[in-house]
């Protein structure tokens, strides 16, 4: 058996307990928040004081911390922890990126940094694309940075490719679209759009959360990429003045129709948003046609009752005439033609009715004076309205088959002094 020395024991157990305090301390040291220990050369450039008096100063603090407040090891290395955080203010080497000469976003390390370059570009990393690159001068510049001064990998590359730290959302609601949203913010539809690239606003959905925040980008990523597509080549209109029509009055005469044309160009984007495009080759498929529009010129007889009366349709024939027919009297008569037929005044004068009116359907009334009026029912379409003045043969409405009727037809009436009379005495069909 050895026989100890109490008081070695002693000696030796207050060595192990400083020695294994220094080694927490160190460890401490070393940790990555804390980097700055072991930066003595930043530290002392920083603060312009000698590695050993600034070393020495540290040591004094964190010694008398946890010999007045000590209660466990984990507690006391908290304390110091957060002590020396707050006196220290460390500053670190960091790397950051560098704008047009302004420093936007530190990291600890430069691998982070090329990171978050390769994220800004990869949304912009299509198929087709030839050319990628940042618009600003961008470069990873070695720095010192306060403790304090980083940002986590995601909030960075959020703060660079939005341009804010901003974060706000809108709950997309019942009946709510671009238009309504941007109106309830005060911001432009077209903002909404920017603001959120990945979302079809044509399919928003209940619940859905979308971004108020219009990005202004640190960062610009030029792309130019080569596209090949087919599109419309727009028809011109041409006029021709006719004495046929009256002023006033237009008639197509050749139905205008899109060309097409086969493009390939070189599209250039800036963070995915086309901002030029240069044609390369461009291929004619189909020449477009001039649409061509009869202009009328002649002027219109006056608009007053004239005494006699026109056909109100050019075409048409009688399928049922005025009278009592199957038990029921008939007011007019309904002459069959095709729905969207033009329909006439049948004399000059003015319109009394226009609308919808029972089982008339839609029905134009014109007065044309001397107690006379006379009536256009089952329209599709009325083209004048009450107090208009009218001329004999003015086109008025179009054929249809609206209210009582069981096919398209116009239903058309003569009244004098009130009372429907056969039309027939005034107009032969
Ligand atoms: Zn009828």
């Amino acid at each position: 058996m050895i026989n100890y020395n109490s008081k070695r024991i002693k000696k030796w157990i207050i060595y192990a307990c400083i020695a294994s305090f220094l080694v927490l301390s160190i460890l401490f040291i070393m940790d990555d928040k804390q980097r700055a220990y072991t930066e003595e050369n930043v530290i002392s450039d920083t603060f312009k004081v000698k590695k050993r008096d600034y070393r020495a100063f540290l040591h004094k603090k964190f010694y008398s911390k946890i010999t007045s407040k000590t209660s466990n090891d984990l507690e006391k290395l908290e304390l110091v922890n957060k002590d020396i955080d707050s006196i220290l203010k460390v500053k670190v080497k960091a790397y950051s990126i560098n704008v047009n000469g302004k420093d936007i976003v530190n990291f600890k390390t430069k691998e982070e940094a090329i990171k978050l370059l390769e994220e800004i570009k990869k949304p912009f990393m299509e198929d087709g694309i030839k050319d990628l690159k940042f618009k600003e001068d961008v470069s990873i510049v070695e720095t010192i940075a306060g403790i304090n001064d980083f940002k986590d990998f995601d909030e960075a590359l959020y703060y660079v490719t939005k341009g804010t730290s901003e974060v706000r959302k809108h709950k997309v609601e019942k009946g709510e679209n671009y238009w309504t949203i941007a109106k309830k913010y005060k911001i432009k539809a077209s903002d909404l759009v920017r603001a959120n690239p990945d979302i079809d606003p044509e399919r928003l959905q209940i619940g859905q959360e979308i971004s108020l925040v219009v990005p202004k980008s640190f960062i610009t990523v030029v792309t130019k990429e080569v596209k090949e597509y087919k599109e419309y080549i727009p028809f011109d209109t041409k006029y021709e003045e006719t004495k046929v029509l009256y002023k006033g009055e237009y008639r197509i005469k050749i139905n205008g129709e899109k060309g097409e044309r086969q493009v390939k160009a070189e599209i250039t984007k800036e963070n995915g948003i086309e901002v030029s495009k240069n044609i390369l080759e461009e291929k004619i498929i189909k020449q477009p046609v001039t649409k061509v529009v009869l202009k009328g010129i002649k002027n219109p007889p006056p608009r007053i009752g004239t005494g006699t009366f026109a056909k109100p349709t050019s075409r048409g024939y009688i399928t049922s005439p005025f009278g009592i027919r199957w038990g029921r009297r008939h007011t007019g008569i309904d002459i069959g033609m095709p729905t969207g037929t033009t329909v006439k005044a049948s004399d000059g004068g003015k319109v009394i009715y226009a609308g919808w009116k029972g089982a008339y359907g839609k029905l134009v009334i014109i007065d044309h004076g001397r107690n006379m009026q006379t009536y256009y029912a089952h329209l599709s379409k009325i083209l004048v309205k009450k107090g208009d003045k009218v001329f004999k043969g003015q086109a008025i409405a179009k054929s249809g088959n609206t209210g009582r009727s069981t096919g398209p037809h116009l239903h058309f009436e003569v009244r004098k002094n009130g009372v429907p009379v056969n039309p027939i005495k005034y107009v032969r069909y």
